[in-house]
């Protein structure tokens, strides 16, 4: 393989190593992209894929409405309509003394300008997910939110890679990294080689040990959220419903499974690739489920997973340049709800590579801000 065959070497077949890689390619960049699994393997095919601008931090708002404007014309962006629907998400009050918190974010998501969230009342809660139970206080509600099919994203942006000319090697996990003049060159198991001035880091789960191979020791844990999908029902609600002081995400799917999380946790083995459901933690899931929607009482359950993704100190990913690494870019840390940013975040990306900076607002995601206090350790 020529050293200058690539320009960008895109180290993740997630969906954030698809984005990136697909707006780069648009962009006239040759892209390679290597996944040591499959695409999708990890947190990208283990998500409930929400596309959800509610209650997300400060942070991450701007981008995030950003990605929902995207999602809600996906099929002009990539070669599908990734299942998404614009049902809305709902983030219940079951008792009246959880409503001040709710109130609270809507007020001062107003005073920033931000018109999305809005609070409503039992019966409007009730008027719109009529199968939650009755004792539901009120709400918190982004009417434009939805949900997608993850495994229909994933299908529409590879098709749209391949078809802008990125090249997809699966089975090719990068394992050592070395700088060759103004190129990295990336070597995978099997001896393969891989040459580009450019290197994004979109490891998922494994992309702090990646970050290191740069000389960017970036503090990073990790997460392994379960989900719980049941046998088909009749069609019971449309909105993805989730409740304060409960990990509890419910929702929908189009053929009829609902689909439950809420970022209950497994366990997992980096080393190994491999996470684990935890079924005492997940019968709270379950549990949870049941209290407010009693007429899934009797449903059985079809499937449950977990899947692993990287989780930063303050919830909110690390997407930027390396301070230490000329032409290396990261995107990853997403902490469990990276999915509604992934046409964004690759859209961030193309800019930082092809015209050095963006004009985006992405301060908070700097890698620097989990790399200080190791440092100064
Ligand atoms: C159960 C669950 C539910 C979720 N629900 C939601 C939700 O409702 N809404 C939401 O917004 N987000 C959600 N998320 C989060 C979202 O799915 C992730 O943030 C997103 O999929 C992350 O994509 P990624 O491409 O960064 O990571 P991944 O999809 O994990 O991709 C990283 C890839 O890098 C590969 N890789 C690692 N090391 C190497 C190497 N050395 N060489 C080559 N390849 C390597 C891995 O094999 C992997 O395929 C959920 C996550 C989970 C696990």
């Amino acid at each position: 393989m020529s050293p200058r065959d690539y320009d960008v070497t895109v180290i993740g077949g997630g969906l954030h190593g698809l984005s990136a890689a697909l707006h780069l390619a648009r962009a006239g960049r040759r892209v390679v992209v290597l996944e040591k699994s499959w695409v999708g393997r990890h947190a990208s095919g283990a998500t409930a894929a929400g596309v959800r601008t509610l209650g997300r931090d400060l942070a991450e708002v701007p981008v995030s409405l950003e990605a929902m404007e995207m999602w809600h014309r996906i099929g002009g962006i990539v070669d599908g309509d990734c299942g998404f629907h614009a049902h809305g998400q709902i983030r219940v009050a079951e008792f009246e003394e959880q409503m001040p918190a709710l109130l609270q974010r809507a007020e001062t998501m107003r005073k920033l300008g931000y018109q999305h969230e809005e609070i409503i009342d039992r019966a409007e809660l009730q008027r719109l997910v009529p199968a939650l139970s009755k004792h539901c206080f009120g709400a918190l509600i982004v009417r434009t939110d939805g949900a997608a099919d993850p495994h229909k994203t994933l299908a529409a942006f590879r098709r749209s890679c391949e078809a802008a000319g990125v090249t997809i090697i699966e089975g090719c996990g990068v394992e050592v990294i070395e700088r060759r003049g103004a190129n990295w060159l990336v070597r995978c198991s099997g001896e393969r080689c891989f040459s580009a001035p450019v290197v994004v880091n979109a490891a998922g789960a494994w992309a702090g040990k990646l970050a290191s191979l740069f000389g960017d020791e970036i503090e990073l844990g990790y997460k392994a959220s379960m989900m719980i999908a049941t046998e088909r029902l009749e069609p019971l609600l449309e909105p993805v419903v989730s409740v304060v002081g409960r990990a509890l995400s419910f929702k929908q799917a189009g053929q009829g499974t609902l689909v439950i999380g809420g970022g209950l946790q497994g366990s997992a083995d980096l080393d190994a690739q491999r996470s684990f459901v935890n079924f005492t933690e997940l019968a709270k899931g379950a549990r949870a489920a049941t209290d407010l929607f009693p007429a899934v009482r009797d449903v059985r359950i079809a499937r449950s997973w977990a899947g692993m993704e990287a989780k930063t100190r303050d919830l909110v990913p690390v997407v930027g340049p390396s301070p230490n690494a000329p032409g290396v870019f990261h995107a990853f840390g997403f902490s469990g709800h990276g999915f509604q940013l992934v046409p964004v975040v690759g859209a961030i990306i193309c800019d930082l590579v092809v015209k050095g900076g963006t004009s985006r607002q992405i301060s908070g995601f700097k890698p620097e801000r989990l790399m200080a206090s190791r440092q100064a350790a």
